[in-house]
């Protein structure tokens, strides 16, 4: 079964409104594989979805970086899925590693997120990932298969949920994993998914891959047959994010 190339960028806690505006021209102005061929959703600050989900092609989605575990309420600081669905914000990204390590999220936590993300009727892009430690151990496949099993305890519909593979040391550091490193986890991730969910869910779930992927380096890992598309992060901000997306064809 074939699963559509998936294209994720992910702003973080980066840009102006201005600066917002110029990447959003630049992707409205750019002639890109059509929505049949990719799936283009693209991840700003909270503040600005509005400005983004108002301006950008509708060809395009956008996804929220984050949201709160339960319905909103007295959780200062904290945006809920319900504000999410009502902004009509199709995607939220969780489990990304910037927010387990710095903020502690647990494997559990995470997937309670996922778990009510997706009962408000948000799709979700969920990451999983190891550090360099735990790659240099050789403890990579247990790490990401334990995050994953926490996440699929909590799926309903997985027909919702695109998985992130995104090595710790590969974010934002410049060092790539290559296509074959990329390729065996995502491999792994697929077989994991056949015995534990279902050999359908296997089939269709895009597993896509995160960490310095850039114009010059993603069209070698997409040329792998595990690997279903990126989640991009410091490149999603500069103009080569139109030549991540064309790597779909
Ligand atoms: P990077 O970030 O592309 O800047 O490495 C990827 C991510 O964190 O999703």
């Amino acid at each position: 079964m074939a699963r559509k190339f998936f294209v994720g960028g992910n702003w973080k806690c980066n840009g102006t409104s201005e600066e917002v505006k110029k990447i959003v021209s630049t992707l409205n102005d750019a002639q890109v594989p059509s929505s049949d061929v990719v799936e283009v959703v693209v991840s700003p600050p909270f503040v600005f979805l509005p400005l983004v989900k108002s301006t950008l092609r509708p060809d395009f989605h956008v996804a929220a970086q984050n949201c709160w575990v339960k319905k909103g309420g007295a959780f200062t600081g904290e945006i809920s899925a319900e504000m999410l669905v009502n902004l009509d914000i199709p995607w939220v990204i969780l489990g990304h590693s910037e927010r387990r390590s710095l903020l502690n999220e647990s494997n559990e936590f995470v997937g309670d997120k996922v778990a009510y993300a997706l009962s408000r009727g948000l799709k979700v892009i969920a990451c999983v990932g190891e550090t360099l430690e735990q790659r240099e151990a050789g403890s990579t496949v247990e790490v990401v298969a334990a995050q994953t099993k926490a996440i699929a305890a909590c799926v309903s519909n997985w027909a919702d949920v695109v998985l992130a593979y995104e090595p710790v040391w590969a974010i934002g550091t410049g060092k790539v994993a290559s296509p074959a490193q990329a390729q065996e986890v995502h491999y792994e991730l697929r077989k994991w998914l056949q015995e534990n969910t279902s050999p359908e869910v296997a089939a269709t779930t895009r597993i896509i891959y995160g960490g310095s992927v850039n114009g010059a380096n993603c069209k070698e890992l997409a040329a792998k047959p595990d690997v279903d598309g990126f989640l991009v992060g410091g490149a999603s901000l500069k103009p080569e994010f139109i030549d991540i997306i064309k790597s779909a064809e």
